[in-house]
């Protein structure tokens, strides 16, 4: 898709509203985890703030660059899911990272300000390279996306960053650098050039896998996506990972690290039923007549039927907003400008800190 400036819109403006900047690697459709992770603060703050969403197809090229080609395709995905859960174009920027220059001028500023050993620290980032089985071999680029991150956040001048818990070594390691940067470059007593931004982490910050695992991710391919088809999320919520220990159901079941529930109590509107579900699962044991009270296909059956309640109606706007091949590309190309003329007022003040703005 080709990318102009020719057709820039001005930048949303009076009266002031705070920012927000969030986003998405574009490595696959979006799942339920992204959804009580960002997607529905996001949707809940899209009035209150000036909201920017970046597909951040640079950070995705960290770990696929041999495969650049699959960006487009799960741009188009991840987009229609934007749509789908009820974000609003009109009111949030979808921005394309690569497209976004400033982004890269930052980073490159960014770098002196942290350390090698700083960015080997960081948690999140050692937790995937050893899930990637990277070490010693691990690329330069996927050890500082963290920082790209920070020139994300600081693009926008974002006041809010509603993440995953698995972001919030990233938030600090953005607060770090916001200080290090206004102390440096900043005039004494000024307001900082740079937004100190804060996080904001949802209640299920950091849902589980299908397979029990801490993170339901992408890459790792445990997650049920907000595009699946009923039958396919029965079958895998049929395949999902339970208590380990609760053979016949007749034990005692473990509630508390059991995914099952999780998602219940994330999608389940019924409260009730799910209070009832966990307090027999925990209990275990049969009825008068040797029945075993509840197995794990009855909760299954009904957490598959509450997900498919839930996902429905975005599923249907899904199916709507993709049969107009050029509106996800239309939305993008207007979000990706509106994005670009915010970055740039930025990088003018950055520049203006740091005393390189020469020709002024
Ligand atoms: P990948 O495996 O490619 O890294 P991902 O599933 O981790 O993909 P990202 O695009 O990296 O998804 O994350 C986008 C946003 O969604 C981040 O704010 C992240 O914290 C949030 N998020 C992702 N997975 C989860 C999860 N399982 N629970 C809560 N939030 C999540
Ligand atoms: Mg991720």
């Amino acid at each position: 898709m080709a990318f102009s400036q020719s057709s820039q819109s001005s930048p949303q403006s009076t009266p002031f509203r705070k920012r927000i900047l969030t986003g998405d690697r574009p490595t696959g459709k979006l799942h339920l985890g992204h959804y009580v992770g960002s997607l529905a603060n996001r949707v809940r703050l899209q009035d209150e703030y000036e909201t920017y969403i970046l597909i951040a197809d640079v950070q995705a090229l960290t770990d696929n660059f041999e495969t650049p080609e699959m960006l487009r395709a799960n741009i188009r995905e991840v987009v229609l899911d934007y749509l789908a859960v009820g974000l609003d174009p009109q009111k949030c920027a979808f921005v394309i990272q690569s497209l976004v220059p400033e982004i890269a001028d930052l980073t490159i500023f960014y770098l002196n300000l942290v350390s090698v050993a700083r960015l080997q620290r960081n948690p999140t980032v050692k937790d995937e390279m050893h899930q990637k089985g990277y070490g010693d071999n691990v690329t330069a680029g996927f050890l500082c996306y963290p920082i790209s991150q920070v020139a994300d956040i600081t693009a926008f001048g974002a006041h809010l960053v509603p993440v995953g818990e698995d972001q919030r070594p990233m938030i600090e390691q953005t607060q770090e650098i916001v200080d290090k940067f206004n102390r440096l470059y900043g005039e004494d007593g000024a307001e900082g050039v740079l937004v100190r931004p804060e996080g904001m982490y949802a209640e299920f910050g950091r849902l589980p896998g299908t397979d029990g695992a801490a993170k339901m991710s992408k890459s790792v391919g445990n997650v049920i996506n907000l595009a699946d088809d009923e039958k396919t999320i029965t079958q895998k919520v049929m395949a999902m990972y339970t208590d380990p220990n609760r053979v016949t159901g007749r034990e005692p079941g473990n509630v508390a690290d059991n995914p099952v529930f999780t998602y219940h109590d994330a999608f389940n509107g019924d409260k009730a039923r799910v209070a009832e579900l966990k307090e027999m699962y925990a209990r275990g044991g049969v009825d008068a007549e040797g029945k075993l009270l509840l197995g794990d296909v009855k909760i299954k059956r009904e957490l598959a039927a509450a997900l498919n309640a839930f996902l429905e109606p975005i599923r249907a706007r899904r199916r709507e907003y993709s049969l107009d091949e050029d509106f996800v590309w239309d939305v993008v190309r207007a979000g990706t400008l509106r994005g670009r003329a915010r970055a740039g007022e930025v990088m003018e003040s950055v520049r203006g800190a740091m005393k390189i703005d020469y020709f002024r």
